[in-house]
This record gives structure tokens, C-alpha cells and sequence, in this order.
């Protein structure tokens, strides 16, 4: 069986590695650099310099654990040059193990024709199977259009050789979050513009709330329900305008929101888009038989996030699919974490979708200061809100910020794909003390006994 994959993000790279274990004849086509904008341009780059920005504030703080530090100072040019280091480790990984598993690597740009298909190089190659994996780029908006200099998007940001004094970041989704972050933690005077009215939509608005309160303490200030309204270039700096008619006077615009699927692979008219990405059905087939679309230029009919595990699972589930061994996909439990200091993590429902579902919920919001692991790592700043079926007490959403909740958030993974009650959760045995405590604490308080907290 011959399977063509165009893109090496996470989606198609680990297609390919799967498949070829299958006994899968792979070739696949990547027009730059394999792992795609996740291991060169988003996932990774973000997490190797957030990991120094934690590491510098940990060391700020270390008089209060009885550490005596002087003169700590944190280098762009340092952590950006350890950066590339960890990709162009990371990206040769992938190619090792492509080569090792026997997957056919064309490095050109390809084009899909329908039919099974597959142009690239002035060559054209035909399979029993089709996946495209191409997956998107940052978006030009309206009225933000990107010059690398003053007005920047996420891939601009981690050439850039010095960071801006005072900038402006437009979106508080993932993207424009983590970026926040890093600027805040360089010390760059910054503010955060969202046009919907709350920090992070994807959120309860209590949570985001919770959450905004967090980041605005460490130095981050939000203007929610607000956009740029005009931009004035001044000698040395801009002036912006935004809707509410609050100027701002910055040295950068960094927009963190907006991705465009690159969808313009499809040259047939078989493959179906909508608003710019292939339509796909709930096995990923795109509308010809025997064509899977997955990842970010994918559509399904559930919304689910732009996430690299999001498109390697669908990779996978794409070629099990093409094996037989597989019927629909299962998006309800659908982990994401946005890595900031402390990291935002959510999984499954929130409590206005469930309630807008016509679900009887109830919640349950656990501070971190109740879990003695958070208190003796003098990391108290966190919550963790627990949706809930009312009647059955079974776990539709959890919406956490604070230390570990990138990793706990996996235990709720497991949770939501086994489809665990409250009383289920209570009676799993959590080791003490650790974070991972609070899903503990917060089940029996849902069942109304608090045991650690009132
Ligand atoms: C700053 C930033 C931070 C992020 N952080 C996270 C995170 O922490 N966790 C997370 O889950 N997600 C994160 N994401 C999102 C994540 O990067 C994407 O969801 C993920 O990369 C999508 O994978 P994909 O395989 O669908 O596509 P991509 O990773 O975009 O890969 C597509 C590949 O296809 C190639 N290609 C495109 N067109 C063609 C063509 N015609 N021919 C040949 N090759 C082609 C591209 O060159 C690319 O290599 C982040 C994104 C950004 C921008």
C-alpha cells in the first residue's frame, strides 16, 4: 500500500513514522524544514525560551527559599542562540528516525491534483492514499499588516535581535499570551489589547478572570473589548489608536492571533475548502474517498484547536483509518495549555457550553493556596475549576491555571476519554504532596465533603 503525505508537521511526520511501522510504503513531501511550524516556529521555540523566562524569575525569587544570588541577568542573544540549538537538535531527531523507518522524504513543495496525485518538482506521484498535512501561517489582519520591523507576527519574533521597550500585543490567545510572557519577562513595558471583552475567550469568563489577575500582577496590563484602531509611524516609535480612543505610544506591535491554512496545495476541485481549510468529515476523509486532510488546515465538523497534538493524533487516526481499524474520531477530550508563568490548561466543556448544551451543571473552583505542594514550593497563585454534571456527577470540563497544571491537565485527559465521575476521581489514591492533589481535593469538595479546604 502507497501513501503520500504532503507536510512534515507534527500531523504528517508522525503519520509517516506510524505508517511505515504498519508496513506502509511513505513517501512524504515538505517544502521547508520537517516538524513543521511546531517544532521550528511555535511549540518549541516558545517553550525553550519560556523555560529561561521561568528560570530567571525562580532565581529572582531565590532569597525567599534562603538563596543568595547576585547579579543574575538574562540574554536575548543567549537564550535565542540555545533556542535554535534545541530545534536544530530536535529537527534532526525527526529526520533520523524518518530515514531509520524507512519513510521517503522529497524536500519540494507539492501540490495535490485529485485522484491520488501528488505534483512536486515537476514530477508527479501516484498512491492508494492521500493525507494533507500542510497546516497554516500566521495571518495578515486588516489594518496590522506585518513589516518585520515595527509591526511583527509570531515567526518575526523569534529572529528579532533585540526585543522592543515598549510594545503592544494584539490577542490573548495562546499565541499572543506566551509572547507576553517573554516580553514581560525581558522586561518590556507591555499591554495586551483582545477585542472580545475577557483575557483568553476560550475560558469561563470566571476563570479568564482569575487568570487575568494572575498575569496582571506579574506586570502584564489587558485593554479587553478594544482593537487597534489607527497607527501613526513617528520617527522612533508608533502611536497607537485603539477603538475605546486610548492612545499608546510603543516601539512594536506584536500580533499573536490569526492563522491562515495553507490550503492552496489543493489544486483539484475533489478536495473541497471552506473559508480556507479542507473540509473533512468525522474519519477526516476529505470530500474524495481515500483523501484525509488532518491538523491545522484541516475543518472537521467539531471545532477543536490549531494544536500540534491535535494533528499528529488526527495523523495517526488517519492512517488507522486507511488500515480499517478505525471509524470516527473522538475530539471531546482534547487537552491545551497555554505556557505562561504559571501555565493556563482546560480540557472538554466549558460551563456555558455545557449549559448552552441544556446540561444541569455544577462547578467547583479550588484555590491553590488549599494545596500544601503549592504552598511549599511558594507557588499559591492558581485555581482549578471542575465542570460537572449535576445529576451524575460526571466530569465535563476542567479550566486550571497554576504550577503543573501542564501535566495535571493530562491526568484530566484521562479522566474526560474514560468519562469518570466525580466519585470515581475521589476514589483514585494521589500521592502527597503534590499538585495533582487538587484533583483529589476538588472531587470530594463536589461530592461535599472538602477534606483540606472549607
Ligand atoms: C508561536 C506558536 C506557539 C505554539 N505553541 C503550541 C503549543 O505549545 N502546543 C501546541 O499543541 N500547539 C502549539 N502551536 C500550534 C502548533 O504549532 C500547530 O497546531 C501545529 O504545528 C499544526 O501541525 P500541522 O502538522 O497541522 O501543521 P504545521 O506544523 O504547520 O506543518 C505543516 C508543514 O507543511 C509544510 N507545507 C505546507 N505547504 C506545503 C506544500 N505545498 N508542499 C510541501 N510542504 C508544505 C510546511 O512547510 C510545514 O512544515 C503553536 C503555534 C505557534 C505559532
Amino acid at each position: 500500500m502507497k501513501l503520500g503525505i504532503i507536510g512534515a508537521g507534527p500531523g504528517g511526520y508522525e503519520a509517516a513514522l506510524y505508517a511505515a511501522q504498519r508496513g506502509i510504503e511513505v513517501t512524504l513531501f515538505e517544502k521547508q524544514f520537517v516538524g513543521g511550524t511546531c517544532l521550528n516556529l511555535g511549540c518549541i521555540p516558545t517553550k525553550t525560551i519560556l523555560a529561561s523566562t521561568e528560570l530567571y524569575s525562580h532565581i529572582k525569587e531565590a532569597s525567599q527559599f534562603g538563596i543568595k544570588v547576585e547579579g543574575a541577568e538574562i540574554s536575548w542573544e543567549q537564550v535565542q542562540q540555545r533556542m535554535l540549538k534545541t530545534v536544530a537538535q530536535l529537527r534532526k531527531g525527526v529526520e533520523f528516525l524518518l530515514k531509520k523507518r524507512g519513510v521517503r522524504l522529497i524536500n519540494a513543495e507539492a501540490f495535490y491534483l485529485g485522484d491520488h496525485r501528488i505534483e512536486a518538482g515537476g514530477q508527479t506521484y501516484e498512491f492508494d492514499n492521500v493525507i494533507i498535512a500542510t497546516g497554516s501561517r500566521p495571518a495578515e489582519l486588516p489594518g496590522l499588516a506585518t513589516d518585520k520591523k515595527w509591526i511583527i507576527n509570531s515567526n518575526h519574533f523569534f529572529t528579532r535581535k533585540e526585543l522592543p521597550k515598549r510594545a503592544l500585543v494584539v490577542g490573548t490567545g495562546a499565541i499572543g499570551l506566551e509572547l507576553s510572557d517573554i516580553l514581560r519577562a525581558f522586561g518590556t513595558e507591555l499591554t495586551v489589547v483582545e477585542l472580545v471583552p475577557q483575557v483568553m475567550p476560550l475560558l469561563d469568563s470566571d476563570a479568564s478572570s482569575n487568570y487575568a489577575r494572575i498575569l496582571s500582577k506579574k506586570g502584564i496590563k489587558f485593554i479587553v473589548g478594544n482593537s487597534v484602531k489607527t497607527i501613526e509611524h513617528k520617527e522612533d516609535h508608533l502611536k497607537v489608536t485603539l477603538t475605546n480612543d486610548q492612545e499608546l505610544e510603543v516601539d512594536q506591535i506584536v500580533v499573536g492571533v490569526g492563522r491562515t491554512p495553507n490550503s492552496e496545495v489543493i489544486k483539484t476541485d475533489k478536495v473541497q475548502t471552506e473559508r480556507g481549510k479542507i473540509k473533512v468529515n468525522n474519519s477526516l476523509v476529505t470530500s474524495e474517498e481515500g483523501t484525509y486532510a488532518i491538523g491545522d488546515v484541516a475543518m472537521p465538523p467539531v471545532s477543536r484547536g490549531a494544536l500540534a497534538h491535535v494533528a499528529s493524533h488526527e495523523g495517526i487516526f488517519a492512517v488507522k483509518h486507511i488500515l480499517g481499524e478505525a471509524n470516527e474520531m473522538d475530539w471531546h477530550a482534547v487537552p491545551w495549555v497555554v505556557f505562561t508563568d504559571p501555565p493556563l490548561a482546560a480540557i472538554g466543556q466549558t460551563e456555558k457550553e455545557a449549559s448552552q448544551a441544556g446540561l444541569a451543571v455544577k462547578t467547583y473552583t479550588l484555590p491553590y493556596r488549599a494545596l500544601g505542594a503549592a504552598v511549599a514550593k511558594n507557588r499559591t497563585e492558581g485555581f482549578c475549576k471542575f465542570i460537572v454534571e449535576a445529576d451524575t456527577g460526571r466530569i465535563l470540563g476542567v479550566q486550571m491555571a497554576g504550577v503543573g497544571a501542564d501535566l495535571i491537565i493530562n491526568e484530566m485527559a484521562v479522566v474526560l476519554q474514560q468519562n469518570m465521575t466525580v466519585k470515581e476521581l475521589s476514589e483514585v489514591i494521589h500521592a502527597h504532596p503534590t499538585l495533582s492533589e487538587v484533583a483529589k481535593e476538588s472531587a470530594f469538595a463536589l461530592l461535599g465533603y472538602p477534606i483540606n479546604t472549607m
